[in-house]
């Protein structure tokens, strides 16, 4: 079976890891060094990115984290999760880092206080039918993002919620709380296909 983390510093990672044993891997949560060392993908939840930041530098992970996404490291992001992933953020506080990866800029929060939550039916043409049932939890959305980068869903109004860049993908709802697991499938064979191209470098 595929080893894949989940980053359990803050945020949903019981879903996360649910989802993903569902799915046949080898699922493990991801708080130290060594563990990290030890997977081959890792997921990063939806929670609070700036704690989910401050945690990982205090636990050592910021710069590992960063290091793995460089060699290559398959990594899925959902809502935080993208958020740590986005090269730029709009709406961070004071201080407040991404591990980076994806040329893109996500804006915190993007939806206001009156519909910080909501579901909606998404078409994701990389994904084909049916739709994505899609729930946003205060959640962020990518507001500009460079050549490498590859949405794979927008809302109507033209921001987007679904990019992809290399091994690196991120949504801004969260599929492990709606039963959708073809997300967490596309990250898993992003994993499978690195096997036998690069070993783990941490
Ligand atoms: N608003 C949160 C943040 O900025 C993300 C919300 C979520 O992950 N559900 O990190």
């Amino acid at each position: 079976a595929l080893r894949v983390g989940v980053l359990a510093l803050q945020g949903d990672v019981r879903e996360h890891l649910a989802v993903l044993r569902a799915l046949g891997a080898d699922a493990h949560p991801v708080r130290r060094l060594e563990e990290l060392s030890a997977v081959e993908g890792l997921v990063l939840p939806g929670g609070e990115s700036s704690v989910i930041d401050k945690l990982a530098r205090a636990f050592g992970l910021f710069d590992p984290i960063r290091a793995a996404i460089a060699d290559g490291m398959p990594m899925y992001g959902t809502c935080a999760g993208l958020i740590l992933l986005a090269d730029r953020i709009d709406g961070a506080i004071t201080g407040q880092r991404t591990f980076g990866g994806i040329d893109a800029r996500v804006a915190r929060n993007a939806f206001g206080s009156q519909t910080a939550s909501f579901e909606t039916d998404l078409d994701v043409p990389a994904l084909g039918e049916p739709p994505v049932h899609a729930a946003f939890i205060r959640a962020p959305a990518v507001v500009e993002w460079g050549p490498d980068a590859v949405p794979l869903a927008s809302l109507s109004d033209g921001r987007v919620v679904a990019i992809e860049q290399g091994a690196l993908l991120g949504t801004a709802f969260h599929p492990e709380s709606t039963g959708e697991t073809r997300f967490h499938d596309r990250f898993l064979s992003r994993v499978h296909s690195r096997r036998g191209i690069s070993a783990p470098a941490l």
